[in-house]
């Protein structure tokens, strides 16, 4: 009976220990299990740096490894996937092009905020993942996009907006990885061309400008030279009437010539020399080249110098140019017995330059233009006083070389006033 009692205690005691150990490890469970939520939990809510901190041996040692370990490689590659997309959105911001990516659906998968800005999207809104038909609220730009998507060439077509703007729209297919056939998308590169655009119109405007201000002179040149040669019995006075207009069409012609390539010297120095100019010793030497014209219309004189002394920094020539110009034409578009006066006066920081005469004026409407090359109020005038029709052009560009500005007064038939702002330092 004892031995029986025995084995019963001992089977009960072997029961209860197992149901202690099985209770015991329920309960490490529990908690690693706990712990394993919580941490998941952490890790799903963007919390990579949460680790599983349970110091378990065997298999429960190796799970918390081996997931510790699968957080950090998690970690890494989101941090690199992240860096990369920066990476690319840092790219993308700073393209000065508006960049689309769409796939062969035409869904957007990429797109910078130059890109939305033309598409006219908004710029809050997220456009990615939707399609172009209800993003680009641009009708002509949806047109080319949508009628190049999906082509297997690289396409590039120019259009012009409502408002003048023009754009030069580039769309390139995208290939599957490793295949040359298998295309998967578009590139779109929207480039605002206007500027570029009117400038070659300007350029090619003034080639032909240039080609017509230079046949007249030389038409009319060899005009007289032909009919001289053809009559060699011609009376004197008719000869030196036509070599009379032979030099001075060729003055005219020097003079185009000068104008034409000042006005390209003047765009195209890049590395300005500049130097102290002394305005009042500048315009000294304007004055005694203007003196005689002025004399021999009666035209008034007169001129008023805050300080004699006062500088600016300038490109050699330039300010001489720039009084040159305003004076010869105050003088040239003032009838006899007018009166034509350059005041110069400063601040703090600028010099002001007024050329102020009583003369014809200028129309309203031809104000705004007369900076343009070759652009006369009346031809016929200017050609009579020797213009070419660049001086004012010539002037704003230098003045636009200084820092400067240029502006005009006028009345038609009461004179006009040019006032010239140029900054005493240029930085
Ligand atoms: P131009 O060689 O014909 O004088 P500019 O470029 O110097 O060319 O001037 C352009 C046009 O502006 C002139 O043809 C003239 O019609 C007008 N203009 C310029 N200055 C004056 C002025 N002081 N008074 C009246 N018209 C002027």
């Amino acid at each position: 009976m004892n031995q029986i009692e025995n084995i019963y205690f001992f089977v009960m005691l072997v029961s209860v220990i197992i149901t202690i150990i099985s209770l015991r490890y329920a309960i490490t469970i529990k908690r690693y299990l706990e712990r394993f939520t919580l941490v998941s939990k952490k890790v799903s809510n963007k919390e990579l740096h949460a680790r599983l901190n349970i110091s378990a041996k065997g298999e429960l040692g190796e799970l918390t490894n081996n997931f510790n370990s699968m957080i950090e490689n998690m970690s890494d590659t989101i941090e690199e996937v992240e860096y990369k997309h920066l990476q690319l959105k840092s790219i993308l911001k700073s393209i000065s092009h508006g960049i689309l990516a769409i796939d062969i659906n035409g869904n957007i998968l990429l797109i910078n905020d130059e890109a939305k800005k033309i598409i006219k999207s908004d710029s809050n809104q997220i456009v990615e993942g939707k399609n172009i038909a209800y993003a680009i609220k641009e009708e002509k730009i949806l047109k080319v996009i949508s009628k190049f998507r999906g082509s297997n060439t690289n396409e590039t077509t120019k259009i012009i907006m409502d408002d003048e703007t023009v754009y030069k729209i580039k769309v390139d297919p995208v290939y599957l990885q490793n295949t040359v056939n298998v295309i998967i998308g578009s590139i779109i590169n929207i480039e605002d061309i206007t500027e570029k655009v009117k400038l070659e119109n300007m350029r090619s405007d003034f080639v032909a400008n240039v080609t017509h201000e230079l046949k007249t002179p030389l038409t009319s040149i060899s005009g007289f030279v032909e009919t001289l040669k053809l009559n060699e019995n011609i009376d004197p006075s008719t000869r030196s009437r036509f070599l009379g207009i032979i030099e001075s069409e060729s003055d005219r012609l020097k003079r185009l010539i000068d104008d034409i390539l000042l006005l390209s010297s003047i765009e195209n120095t890049e590395s300005r020399v500049l130097e102290k100019i002394n305005l009042y010793n500048t315009f000294n030497e304007v004055k005694e080249m203007l003196s005689f014209i002025a004399k021999s219309k009666d035209i008034e004189f007169k001129y008023e110098f805050e300080d004699e002394s006062l500088c600016v920094e300038s490109n050699r020539d330039y300010i001489k140019q720039v009084f040159l110009n305003l004076t010869e034409n105050a003088i040239k578009y003032t009838p006899d017995h007018g009166e034509v006066k350059v005041i110069v006066s400063s601040n703090d920081e600028d010099i002001f330059i007024n050329v102020i005469d009583n003369g014809i004026g200028i129309p309203k409407d031809d104000i705004q233009r007369i900076f343009e090359r070759f652009y006369r109020v009346d031809k016929a005038r200017s050609r009579d006083v020797g213009g070419t029709g660049l001086g004012l052009a010539i002037t704003k560009h230098i003045i636009k070389s200084l820092h400067g500005k240029i502006e005009v007064k006028s009345e038609l038939n009461k004179g006009s006033e040019f006032i010239v702002t140029i900054p005493k330092k240029i930085s």
